[in-house]
C-alpha cells in the first residue's frame, strides 16, 4: 500500500505528512460532492443559514472544495493528537499519511506499557472531538458570513462524526485499539488481538450490509478495508510476538558460501545443484561483497552457447540488502516484507558479511516459539503499527 505517496515540503512537529495518489484523486470528488449538496446540508443539519447565495454560479463548488480541504486538515489534526500522545511514551512517528479513507500515522513500534495503546488510540477521537467543537464556536461567531458559518458547521459536524467514527470497537479502528490494550490487560496480547479481530470481523460485515440497504459506497468501502486490515492487524500481531527477544545474529545462517565475480554461469549452475543454494553474494578479491546472484539472474539467459562464456560479475545484482548482526529479527521481518526480499546480507558493525539471513530463518524461529508459546503470557509488545 501507498507506493505512489507524495511528500509535503514542511513537517508537522517535525514529523513528515504523505499524500497518497488515491488522496489526490478523491479530494476533487469530494469538493464536487459536497459542493452539490450544499442545501441539502444546510437542511438536514437545520442550519440558520440562507441557502440561496451559496447554490449560486461556482460557489458551491468553491464551498465544497474549501470544506474537503478542511476535513483533511480536521483528519491530519486527528493524527497529529496519536502522535502527541504517542511520543510521551517514547515512540518515534515515521510519517502521516493521507489516502483516500482518512489518515494514518506509523509509529516504529508501540510502546511496551501496559495500556499505552489505549491511550494513543483514544487521542485521536478526543481530538476530533475538540476541534468539533471548537469549529462550533468559529460557526456561532461567523454566523453572519453565510460561506464561512456553512464550511465550520460542516466541519464541526463531520469531526463529532469522525470521532464516533473511529470509536467503533472494530480494528483497526481507534475504538478497536482501546479495545485490544484494554483486554491485553487481562489476557496475553496475542489472544487480545484474535478477539478483538473476531469483534472487528463481525461488525465489518454488519457496516457492509448496511451499506448495501442504504447504497452507502462509503460504507462498503471502509467495511472492506476493516474487514482486509483486521486479517492482517492478527497476523502482524502473531509474527510480532513470535520473534519477540530474538536477534538477527540468534538465527542467521553463519557459513556463507560465496563465489567469485569472475565465476562462468556453467560452473555456477554447477554450484548451486551441488550445494542446494539458489543465491550466493559475490566477494571480490578483497572480499569485499560486490553483489548477489540468485538463479532467477541465471534463468534470464537462455541455453545459447554465448552464455557459457557469460560471468557472474555480468548478470549479478549490485543492489544489496543488508541488515546488521545486533539487529532484531522483527526488524529483520519487516524489511524483507516491505521490499519483498527473500534474503538479507548479514554484516557487523564494520559491515563486513558475517552470514545470511533467509525467510526459512525466520519461519523457523516462529516455529520453534509457536511450540513453545503456549507456555507464555505477556503484556502488549508489538512492533510497527499505525493508527
Ligand atoms: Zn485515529
Amino acid at each position: 500500500m501507498f507506493r505512489t505517496a507524495y511528500r509535503l515540503p514542511f513537517r508537522l512537529l517535525g514529523i513528515p505528512v504523505h499524500l497518497d495518489v488515491t488522496f489526490l484523486l478523491i479530494l476533487p470528488i469530494l469538493a464536487w460532492m459536497i459542493g452539490r449538496n450544499v442545501g441539502l446540508y444546510i437542511e438536514v443539519l437545520e442550519l440558520p443559514i440562507d441557502p440561496t447565495p451559496l447554490q449560486e454560479g461556482m460557489t458551491p463548488f468553491l464551498l465544497g472544495f474549501i470544506a474537503a480541504i478542511g476535513l483533511f486538515v480536521s483528519i491530519l489534526v486527528h493524527e497529529l493528537g496519536h502522535c502527541v500522545v504517542a511520543r510521551r511514551y517514547g515512540v518515534y512517528v515515521k510519517r502521516i499519511i493521507l489516502w483516500v479513507l482518512g489518515g494514518l500515522a506509523q509509529f516504529e513500534r508501540l510502546p511496551r506499557q501496559r495500556g499505552a495503546e489505549a491511550l494513543i488510540a483514544i487521542a485521536g477521537p478526543i481530538t476530533s472531538f475538540l476541534v468539533g467543537a471548537l469549529c462550533w464556536i468559529l460557526f456561532l461567531s461567523v454566523r453572519a458570513n453565510a460561506m464561512l458559518a456553512f464550511v465550520f458547521a460542516y466541519l464541526s459536524y463531520m469531526n463529532v462524526f469522525l470521532a464516533a467514527f473511529n470509536l467503533l470497537p472494530a480494528l483497526p479502528l481507534d475504538g478497536g485499539r482501546v479495545l485490544r490494550s484494554l483486554l491485553a490487560l487481562r489476557v496475553p496480547y496475542l489472544r487480545a488481538t484474535q478477539v478483538s479481530a473476531s469483534i472487528s470481523k463481525s461488525l465489518a460485515v454488519l457496516m457492509g450490509l448496511l451499506g448495501f440497504v442504504f447504497f452507502n459506497v462509503f460504507f462498503v468501502l471502509i467495511a472492506f478495508f476493516v474487514y482486509m486490515a483486521v486479517s492482517g492487524e492478527s497476523q502482524i500481531a502473531a509474527v510480532s510476538e513470535m520473534l519477540q527477544g530474538i536477534y538477527v545474529q540468534d538465527v542467521m545462517t553463519r557459513k556463507v558460501k560465496t563465489v567469485r565475480p569472475d565465476l562462468g554461469v556453467s560452473d555456477l549452475l554447477q554450484r548451486m545443484l551441488e550445494e542446494r543454494h539458489l543465491g550466493y553474494p559475490v566477494l571480490d578479491e578483497s572480499g569485499e561483497m560486490v553483489g548477489i546472484i540468485t538463479l532467477d539472474d541465471v534463468r534470464g539467459l537462455g541455453s545459447s552457447q554465448e552464455t557459457r562464456n557469460i560471468t557472474a560479475n555480468e548478470i549479478m545484482s549490485r543492489e544489496i540488502s543488508t541488515i546488521k548482526e545486533s539487529a532484531s529479527a522483527w526488524e529483520a521481518f519487516q524489511k524483507m516484507s516491505r521490499n519483498n526480499f527473500r534474503r538479507l546480507m548479514v554484516v557487523d558493525s564494520n559491515g563486513r558479511l558475517t552470514g545470511i539471513l533467509s525467510k526459512t530463518d525466520l519461519i523457523r524461529a516462529i516455529q520453534v516459539r509457536t511450540v513453545g508459546s503456549t507456555l507464555e503470557t505477556s503484556g502488549p509488545r508489538v512492533g510497527g503499527s499505525q493508527f
